[in-house]
């Protein structure tokens, strides 16, 4: 299915406005209605029209028949914090409204998102293929933590499909890969991508963390699940930590024996046989989130849900600022490369699954005319007054890091190099500042490493 709407019959939500029999059965509403309304209505005792913030670790049950049938998934309702909560519920619905998801689990963060989706799909002795143009986190969860449960990974060039395909052995229990690859900008080809896995009866999870449901919904080009941080730019803020996983319903789980084998907590409960297209996400929550305990804070998703409301908006401006910074310093004397998929060059995949923009985050490599280019990347940094120097991307500030002197400072050049990466690489983040103060800034940290 080739996606061009912003509309959902399938998960559309009305909206909300107290009377919601009145309010537009049958319409398919637009993403930015359901940025605003999908997953709540107006509480019913207060009135309140923003999400409460249900601050609660547990809920008292109606009688003990009620608590029982909760226990045992014959209800569905609260029964404590870690497994749900209505505020995180309301962030729930709403992302996966947005994402055209049939459901949603909110967690900690984007990492534990990609734990809790992996472990409810993997056993030990079964392998990952990923592509190698992987947020680094995710690299080491694959190479060092899941070694650690006996899953293996290999890793391909993301868009190489005769890699992806001899890399599978009897072992692959899932593919895995980014939209957008963090920190390469790579656009992944998803479409053929989804039919190799189809063909091998394999689920795909994409991390869509820098496109957000705004510029890809991977779940349209009938990718089975989507893990998404959403401390980027679904909060938008740099607040808060956040994650979800989301399934599109496309995919049969009862073909995967980790999550079609029956519960040994839940009296052999098959989940996909009991909950249909629900399953995958029942087990994940009901099991994986309730014994890892990686849930999302009932703050943190007020906050997220903050952030869902703007963030078309937002996005789009995050996408024209860096549409012009990327053109600014692919101009620039002091630069030798700009990895912008928005740049002529890179465009064709970035069209097909990016057609708003390619997101805002990008690398470029410094051309520092006779300095060290590591020596050179500090003194750029040092120079910048309106970037912020950190670790994040996706905040409404614009952010820069410079890996050589940072998160890969213990690699030699020719480390780095090998590893994708070189030692006057810098990535930015850019954010919503006004775009001639985002140019000067760069110019004037540009103009600094020629001195
Ligand atoms: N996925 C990508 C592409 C990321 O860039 C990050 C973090 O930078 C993560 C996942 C992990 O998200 P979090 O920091 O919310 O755990």
């Amino acid at each position: 299915m080739s996606p061009d709407s912003d509309t959902s019959p399938a998960s559309s939500s009305p909206p909300s406005n107290g009377t919601p029999s009145a309010a537009g059965a049958g319409r398919d509403f637009g993403f930015e209605t359901r940025m605003l309304h999908a997953g709540h209505i107006p509480d019913a005792e207060t009135g309140s029209r923003a999400v409460p913030i249900h601050q609660t670790t547990s809920y008292v049950f109606d009688d003990t028949n009620y608590a029982a049938q909760l226990f045992e998934l014959k209800a569905y309702g609260n029964i404590y914090t870690r497994i749900n909560n209505p505020t995180t519920a309301a962030f729930e619905e709403r992302i996966a409204s947005l994402a055209n998801a049939v459901g949603a689990v909110a967690t900690a963060s984007g990492m534990a998102a990609e734990l809790v989706a992996l472990m409810t799909l993997l056993e030990p002795g079964d392998e990952i293929v990923a592509s190698a143009h992987l947020y680094g986190g995710t690299r080491t969860l694959f190479t060092n933590t899941f070694q650690k449960l006996s899953v293996e990974a290999s890793f391909v060039e993301p868009n190489d499909l005769d890699a992806w395909d001899a890399a599978i052995t009897d072992d692959t229990k899932v593919l895995y890969g980014e939209t957008i690859g963090n920190p390469q900008g790579s656009v992944l080809d998803i479409e053929p991508l989804v039919e190799l896995a189809d063909a091998h009866g394999l689920p795909l999870i994409i991390d869509n963390t820098f496109a957000t449901p705004y510029l890809c919904r991977p779940l349209d080009w009938d990718v089975p699940l989507v893990v998404q941080s959403a401390t980027k730019f679904i909060g938008g803020h740099g607040t808060s930590i956040g994650g979800v996983v989301l399934d599109g319903g496309s995919f049969d789980f009862t073909t995967i024996d980790a999550v079609a084998e029956p519960s040994d907590s839940y009296h052999g409960l098959k989940f996909p046989d009991t909950f249909g297209h629900q399953g995958y996400l029942m087990k994940t929550r009901a099991e994986t989130l309730r014994d890892t305990g990686a849930s999302l804070s009932p703050f943190n998703a007020f906050q997220l849900i903050q952030g869902l409301e703007t963030l078309s908006v937002r996005v789009e401006r995050h996408v024209d600022n860096a549409q012009a910074v990327a053109e600014h310093l692919h101009e620039h004397p002091r630069v030798e490369r700009v990895a912008y998929p928005g740049l002529p060059g890179n465009h064709a995949l970035a069209q097909k699954y990016l057609p708003k923009g390619p997101g805002a985050i990008f690398t470029f490599e410094l051309s520092p005319d006779g300095q060290a280019p590591r020596a050179a990347g500090k003194t750029f940094i040092e120079n910048l007054q309106l970037f912020s120097h950190l670790a994040n991307v996706g905040d409404a500030r614009s952010l820069v890091l410079h890996p050589a002197s940072t998160t890969h400072q213990q690699l030699s050049d020719e480390e780095m190099r090998a590893s994708g990466l070189s030692p006057g690489m810098i990535r930015l983040s850019i954010g919503l500042e006004d775009t001639n103060d985002l140019l000067w800034d760069l110019d004037q940290a540009l103009h600094a490493i020629s001195q």
